[in-house]
């Protein structure tokens, strides 16, 4: 079973798509990596939509990857004296600490970090973005405020502080708990929330020590102002527009989506855009034109996946939304103008052998019209130093490592199989022909591209290419 695109699909997973039924509509439909979102659910529920796709690996024979979203040090008002609260321009408001409301018009903030690092003429916003208050005074233990936007608040709201480098771990009690039991599970990536300083990675690595990739959420500007450190220590990155957009103005957001996306190609590290995609279809069966557009502008920009949340997790029309997404996707990688825009944000080659290795891979498989290039990869670097350079032709990625076939599943044009290790150089021939035949992309006189690292069993080497004709190489 093969995906006729390049640009990766992921699905959070959610009450809307939590049996394992739906869980299998929705990979049939085109979902490659599923998000499992550590903001809700128990760790039972968790636990059995693990399983529920693993079967479905079982049963179709396909590596799916798994990713762990941790929630974060997201901040909260506590629970307000009434419910809720009306909040009008001009009104002056008050936040208490603590979890409770102390009188009718006090706003409850629990998290004592808030009170010691804000100050006067910044500005807190309330429920992503709806309600912003800006800061007038620090009274005797309480943040004095008046209403910029008005709106009503209810309890448990989201809190955003832009500009503001909290003294916060991205990793809290919650988040650690967490993570031990997605590691046990055995969840291929790890999402990273409101990550601040490079330190917040090297954090997260330590906990991680390998076991899955870690990917970077870039939802705050002081992240983006170590970007470059970040993605370093990060294996993957995620554009987490939901709340970029609340810390940014709107209107930079677009702009910092093609920075990252660029950045990332560049590091090859892959790189998802996040959040409100095709948001409207939480309640209708179609998308905006608008939303169609937006997605098509992440696959024109060259990420690597573009991510559903609400619309699969808790939407009316999670199959639909997927069933969408694989069609603006494929309609776009098909039209006239993708590939010089996407060659557009094409990075240099760089001067060292695995990477003009993996280029010319790319360039002679797009040359020779080959149906693919068979890269064999045992970290998966190989695979994704082919896909930067985005070909034409499929990336047929052969790995004796399991995980490696799951991470695979986020990167830009790669189709993992897993297959034993060769160790000569005929078998690897023999291989290449083998997999791309029963995998479904070319037969004699098919020619594919193959890709390795000579002598085998050496992670991270690239330096070898050879041009098969199936049927012809007298290895198989
Ligand atoms: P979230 O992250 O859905 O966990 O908030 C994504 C975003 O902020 O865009
Ligand atoms: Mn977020």
């Amino acid at each position: 079973m093969r995906r006729h695109r390049h640009a990766k699909i992921v699905a959070t997973v959610g009450p809307a798509s939590a049996s394992p039924e739906r869980l299998r509509a929705l990979f049939l439909a085109g979902v490659d990596t599923f998000r499992l979102n550590f903001s809700h659910g128990s760790h039972e529920d968790h636990a059995k939509v693990y399983a529920a796709i693993r079967a479905i690996e079982d049963e179709t024979g396909r590596p799916i990857g798994i990713l762990q979203d941790l929630q974060g040090p997201k901040i909260r008002i506590g629970t307000l004296a009434g419910g809720r609260l009306d909040l009008a321009l001009g009104d002056r408001i008050r936040f208490v600490p603590g979890g409770r409301a102390g009188g009718a018009d006090a706003i409850p903030l629990p998290h004592p970090e808030i009170f010691a690092s804000v100050a006067p003429g910044q500005d807190l916003l309330i429920d992503d973005g709806r309600v912003r208050v800006r800061v007038v005074g620090l009274g005797d233990d309480a943040i004095e405020a008046d209403v910029v936007t008005g709106g009503t608040i209810s309890d448990r709201k989201g809190v955003n502080l832009p500009g503001t480098v909290l003294s916060l771990s991205p990793l809290t009690e919650k988040d650690r708990a967490d993570l031990a039991f997605g590691l046990d599970l055995g969840v291929d990536w790890v999402a990273l929330s409101f990550v601040q300083t490079p330190s917040d990675m090297i954090e997260a690595r330590g906990l991680i020590r390998g076991r899955a990739g870690l990917i970077a959420k870039i939802e705050k500007p002081s992240a983006l102002e170590h970007i470059d450190d970040i993605i370093r220590l990060a294996d993957g990155v995620m554009v987490a527009r939901g709340d970029l957009g609340v810390e940014l103005p709107p209107e930079d957001v677009p702009g910092r989506q093609k920075e990252l996306v660029r950045a990332c190609r560049h590091a090859v590290k892959p790189v998802i855009v996040a959040t409100q995609m095709l948001d409207s279809m939480v309640a209708a069966p179609s998308p905006t034109r608008a939303e169609a557009s937006d997605v098509a502008t992440a696959v024109y920009d060259g990420a690597d996946a573009v991510m559903l949340s609400a619309e699969s997790a808790v939407g009316q029309y999670p199959i639909e939304a997927v069933s969408m997404m694989d069609r603006i996707i494929r309609r776009t990688e098909q039209h006239r103008l993708y590939r010089s825009l996407v060659q557009a944000t094409e990075p240099d080659v760089e001067d060292t052998p695995p990477h003009a290795v993996a280029a010319a891979a790319a360039g002679l498989a797009d040359a020779i019209s080959a149906k693919a290039v068979v890269a064999f990869t045992l970290s998966g670097t190989t695979a994704a130093r082919i896909a930067r350079r985005r070909p034409d032709v499929p990336i047929l990625a052969t790995t004796p490592d399991r995980a490696v076939s799951r991470r695979l599943s986020l990167y830009w044009g790669a189709h993992s199989v897993i297959s034993e290790d060769v160790a000569s150089y005929e078998a690897m021939v023999a291989r290449a022909e083998e997999v791309a035949q029963q995998e479904g992309f070319a037969q004699a006189p098919d020619l594919v591209v193959v890709v390795a690292g000579i002598p085998f069993k050496t992670p991270g080497t690239t330096n070898n290419l050879r041009v098969v004709e199936l049927g012809r190489s007298g290895a198989a």
